[in-house]
């Protein structure tokens, strides 16, 4: 079963790549400044993440400087990014722990550190999840984790990469067994682009997907046409 899927992984990797490119891992930055905008992407669109990002790093030219104000003046930074209320004080409480546990505000020890130690290390900063973590080991620090977002949560459900009602936690050590450390980054993007496409949320347009021949979930209705 796990070689099957494992060739799933890899048809669905090519096709992918083919219909979109490949897209090559490049270091968004500092991992400090991803975790920050990480914490803002969350349940937001790309667009207010960055006016938000751009807001705090304009009005607060380090992050000390953000970690030292006052939360009204955070969540104002951020308003753009949606839940500021919550947002605001999770950043500085991030900043905060990372300055406790560190002595310093910045993350780049964590390209030292073996990767379940990373991701560990990462996720017990409160508000910081699997995905936020396994964002800021692979986009700033081209770490071998794999971020379960979402669109990479449905659409690999929907292909049955990994087992129905799997949670995305429980995804992101499944999907990195199924393929080599260097296709994480580009199955990753080009999975959230084919769910923002084609495999969309609520009306998956099946009828154009290159992958229909290998998803249960489209196969599933074709047996039912079959059979009625
Ligand atoms: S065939 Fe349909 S459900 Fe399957 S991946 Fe393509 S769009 Fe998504």
């Amino acid at each position: 079963m796990t070689e099957a899927l494992r060739a799933k992984y890899e048809h669905v990797f090519r096709v992918l790549n083919e219909t979109y490119g490949r897209p090559v891992w490049r270091s968004h930055g500092p991992p400090l400044d991803e975790l920050v905008a990480t914490i803002l992407s969350q349940a937001t669109a790309d667009v207010n993440t960055e006016r938000a990002y751009a807001e705090l790093t304009t009005r607060f030219p380090t992050w000390e400087a953000v970690r030292d104000a006052p939360p009204e003046a955070v969540v104002a930074a951020i308003r753009s990014a949606g839940l500021s209320n919550t947002k605001g004080p999770r950043i500085q409480n991030a900043l905060r722990h990372i300055e406790r546990e560190r002595g310093e505000l910045s993350l780049d020890f964590l390209g030292d550190l073996p990767l379940e130690e990373a991701m560990a290390w990462l996720t017990r900063i409160e508000g910081v999840g699997p995905k936020t973590a396994a964002i800021v080991l692979l986009f700033s620090l081209g770490r071998p984790a794999f971020p379960v977002d979402t669109h990479v949560h449905r659409v690999s459900g929907r292909l049955g990469l990994i087992p129905p009602k799997t949670n995305a936690v429980k995804a992101h050590p499944l999907l990195e067994s199924l393929g080599a450390p260097e296709t994480y980054y580009p199955m990753h993007i080009n999975l959230i682009r084919h769910g923002r496409e084609i495999c969309r949320a609520r009306a998956p347009q099946c009828h154009i997907c290159p992958l229909q021949d290998v998803c249960d979930y489209y196969q599933s209705f074709v047996w039912r046409a079959a059979d009625g």
